[in-house]
C-alpha cells in the first residue's frame, strides 16, 4: 500500500523556515512564514500570557476530558471579543477548536454536512483555505479580490462573482487583515458585500485570524458585525493564534450565528459530533490561557495594550516601507493603508527566487511580505533590492 502513494510537494511556506534558518548571510531578512515578530525577531510570549500560564499552573488541579465542545467559558468570553458583546449573546453557538485552522475545518464539513455545496473564496486568498475546503468537500469556486500590481480590491468583480452565486452557496470572508494582500475594506464596501450575501441567500463563512492587527480591537469586528447583522445564517471561524501569540498551543473556535437559538443549538451540537469523530476533544491549554486573560478585567487590559504596541509597530513599518518604494513605484504607497502582517508585491515566481538567492531575501513564491519580519533599520535597504524588480513593472 505504501509503496504506491505518491510523494507530496513539501509546504512551500513551511519549508521557508529551514531554507532561512540554513541560509548564513547576516544581512538576510524573513518575510516568510506569518507570525508576529519584535524588533529583536522574537515572537515572544506576551506579558497576559505569561501571567494567565502562572495562575493555572499554580491553580489547576486536574486534567480530566472536557468534551467535543472543549472549554465552554472560553468559548463564551470569545464570542463576546470577536462578535461584540451585543452579538454574542443573540443565538450564537460555539464549539472550541484546534486553531482557526480547526475551525475552518469543522465549518467546510459542517457546510458539507446535507450534501455537495459550493464555497466562493476570493483570489488569492490563504492557501490554506482551498485546502482545507476541498478535503472536506466542498466545491471550491473563486472570485477576484485583490490586484497586486495596482494594489486595489476589486470589489465590483467580486460583487459580480456573488451575485452569480447561487442560494445557499458559502462565501468565504476575512474579518481584518487579509491574508495575503492586507486591503482593507472601506465601511461602505462592507455594506455591499453584505447587502449581495443576503440578497442571494449566501451563507457567509468569515475567518477571524487577526483580530487587533488592522483597526484594534474593536475596529477589527465591525465588517464582521455588518455581515451578521445582514444575514440570518453564519459561521465565524476564529484563530487565537496571533492575537494572544499562541501559535502553537492550537487555540481558536467555530462560532454558528442564526435568527433562532433553536437552529443555533443543533448547529451546535452536529459541530460538537464533527470535533468527536475528528479529534475527539480540542487541546486544553491555549484556551485555558486565553479564558484566564479575558476574565480578568486587568490581564485583558494588559493584552489590549501589548497587542496594540505590535498593531503600532506593524503600522510604523508599513509607513517606513512605502514611503521607501512610492518615489519609483507609485502604486506602492497602498501598503502604508493596508493591515495586518502582509502586503503582496507584485513579483514573479522568478523574481523572488533571485531576492533570495542574490540578496537572502525570504518570501513565498506568491510575493507575500511579513512586514512583521522587518526592523525599522533594514527598511532603506531592503527597499533598494526591491526596487530593482518592482520598479521593472
Ligand atoms: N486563517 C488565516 C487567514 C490565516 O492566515 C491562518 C494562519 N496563517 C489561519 C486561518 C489558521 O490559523 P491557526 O494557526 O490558528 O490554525
Amino acid at each position: 500500500m505504501l509503496n504506491d502513494l505518491p510523494v507530496q510537494a513539501e509546504d512551500a511556506l513551511l519549508a521557508l523556515i529551514g531554507l532561512y534558518r540554513d541560509d548564513p548571510r547576516k544581512t538576510k531578512i524573513d518575510l516568510g512564514v506569518g507570525m508576529y515578530r519584535d524588533d529583536l525577531g522574537k515572537t515572544v510570549i506576551m506579558r497576559a500570557v505569561k501571567e494567565a500560564e502562572r495562575r493555572l499552573w499554580e491553580a489547576q488541579d486536574s486534567k480530566a476530558y472536557v468534551g467535543p465542545e472543549g472549554d465552554l467559558v472560553f468559548t463564551e468570553l470569545l464570542a463576546r471579543e470577536v462578535l461584540g458583546a451585543g452579538w454574542s449573546a443573540t443565538n450564537v453557538t460555539g464549539v472550541q477548536t484546534p486553531g482557526g485552522s480547526g475551525a475552518l475545518r469543522l465549518a467546510a464539513e459542517l457546510l458539507a454536512y446535507q450534501g455537495p455545496r459550493t464555497i466562493w473564496v476570493g483570489t488569492p486568498s490563504w492557501p490554506n483555505h482551498k485546502g482545507i475546503f476541498g478535503a472536506s468537500g466542498l466545491n471550491v469556486k473563486t472570485h477576484p479580490y485583490f490586484d497586486p500590481r495596482t494594489q486595489t480590491v476589486l470589489l465590483e468583480e467580486m460583487l459580480a462573482a456573488l451575485n452569480g452565486a447561487s442560494p445557499c452557496d458559502a462565501v468565504l470572508l476575512h474579518a481584518s487583515c487579509h491574508n495575503p494582500s492586507g486591503a482593507a475594506l472601506a465601511d461602505d464596501d462592507w455594506n455591499a458585500i453584505a447587502s449581495v450575501v443576503a440578497q442571494r441567500g449566501l451563507i457567509p463563512l468569515i475567518d477571524s485570524a487577526y483580530q487587533g492587527f488592522g483597526r484594534g480591537v474593536d475596529g477589527d469586528r465591525e465588517g464582521l458585525q455588518t455581515i451578521l447583522a445582514a444575514c440570518p445564517e453564519a459561521l465565524v471561524a476564529v484563530s487565537c493564534s496571533k492575537s494572544f501569540a499562541l501559535y502553537r498551543e492550537r487555540t481558536g473556535a467555530i462560532f454558528v450565528s442564526s435568527d433562532s437559538s433553536d437552529k443555533s443549538a443543533k448547529a451546535g451540537g452536529v459541530l460538537a459530533s464533527l470535533a468527536r469523530v475528528n479529534y475527539s476533544m480540542p487541546p486544553a491549554h491555549g484556551a485555558e490561557v486565553v479564558r484566564t486573560i479575558l476574565a480578568d478585567e486587568e490581564l485583558r487590559a494588559d493584552w489590549v495594550t501589548e497587542l496594540e504596541s505590535m498593531r503600532l509597530r506593524l503600522i510604523q513599518i508599513r509607513r517606513a516601507l512605502a514611503s521607501t518604494l512610492s518615489g519609483r513605484v507609485p502604486s506602492m504607497a497602498a501598503i502604508a493603508q493596508q493591515e495586518g502582517m502582509f502586503s503582496l508585491l507584485p513579483l514573479s515566481a522568478e523574481q523572488v527566487m533571485t531576492l533570495r538567492h542574490g540578496d537572502g531575501i525570504y518570501m513565498p513564491e506568491s510575493g507575500r511580505i511579513n512586514i512583521a519580519g522587518l526592523r525599522l533599520d533594514q527598511v532603506d535597504e531592503l527597499g533598494g533590492k526591491l526596487l530593482r524588480h518592482l520598479a521593472q513593472h
